[in-house]
């Protein structure tokens, strides 16, 4: 549960963004998305979150979910069969939200793909733990691979937290116009431009002072210019996708 202040304008009846998670850990949710803009958007109903134990559709005596790799090797996979009842149990074949798995052979997540979700109705994510899963089940329920990353982690859950958190923050009535601005990094392609704020004087270093000119035109063209001057340096391989 969370301790986030009620939030007064919260649509009625179900969220309109649903996500269902399945994972060996549901206790590891909400987790940090309980606090701040998140946490109050959940406990007003503005998305909802449901964390499914993938154990709870095991069928042996000893809950098993993972066996030993097929041809060998370290490690445990879990099962296809295991985690199809479980999926199939939470999202039915007429569930209109896109299935994903977490796991770093996927498609790289980018801001375009986390806008695409948040105009959906929500999301089914299944937490890969050991080694991943057995294919067999990413094709037969046509699971989208995604990847927050290329390194590895030891399982998706923080890889889920992070996927949900860049998608609620852009649900409506979440952050209010702060989260859909154009000069946002990624969403015209580009690194944002360097921010500033008071003190006008940080250790003897001004503020660039065309943010203080009041002359809005110059103001744009100087951060569209610091955009590209920061994006150049940094990523310069998003430069041939900037529009
Ligand atoms: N043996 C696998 C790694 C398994 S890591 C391989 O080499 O590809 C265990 C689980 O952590 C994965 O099933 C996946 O759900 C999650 N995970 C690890 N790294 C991730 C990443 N970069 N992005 C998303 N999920 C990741």
């Amino acid at each position: 549960m969370t301790d986030a202040a009620p939030d007064p304008g919260a649509p009625p009846g179900a969220p309109a963004f649903r996500a269902s998670v399945l994972t060996l850990y549901p206790e590891m949710f909400p987790g940090p998305l309980g606090a701040s803009l998140a946490g109050r958007a959940l406990a007003g109903g503005r998305w909802g979150l449901e964390a499914v134990q993938i154990r709870a559709f095991a069928t042996d005596r000893h809950r098993h979910v993972d066996d030993t790799p097929a041809g060998g090797g370290p490690g445990m996979v879990m099962r296809a069969d295991i985690l199809a009842a479980a999926l199939d149990a939470t999202a039915p074949a007429d569930d209109p939200r896109p299935r994903l798995l977490m796991s770093p052979r996927g498609r790289p997540l980018t801001q375009a793909r986390v806008r695409a979700l948040a105009a959906g109705p929500g999301v089914v994510i299944l937490c890969g733990r050991f080694e991943g899963v057995d294919d067999r089940l990413v094709r037969r329920r046509s699971l989208e691979e995604v990847s927050i990353g290329d390194y590895v982690l030891s399982g998706g859950e923080i890889a889920a937290l992070v996927l949900l958190d860049a998608v609620v923050r852009l649900l409506p009535g979440v952050m209010g116009n702060e989260a859909s601005g154009e000069t946002e990094s990624f969403e015209s392609g580009l690194l944002e431009h360097p921010q500033y704020t008071k003190p006008a004087v940080f250790e003897g270093e001004p503020i660039p002072p065309v943010l203080l000119s009041g002359d809005h035109a110059r103001i744009a063209r100087w951060r569209r210019d610091e955009a590209e001057r920061v994006t150049r340096e940094r990523r310069p391989d998003l430069l041939g996708r900037a529009d």
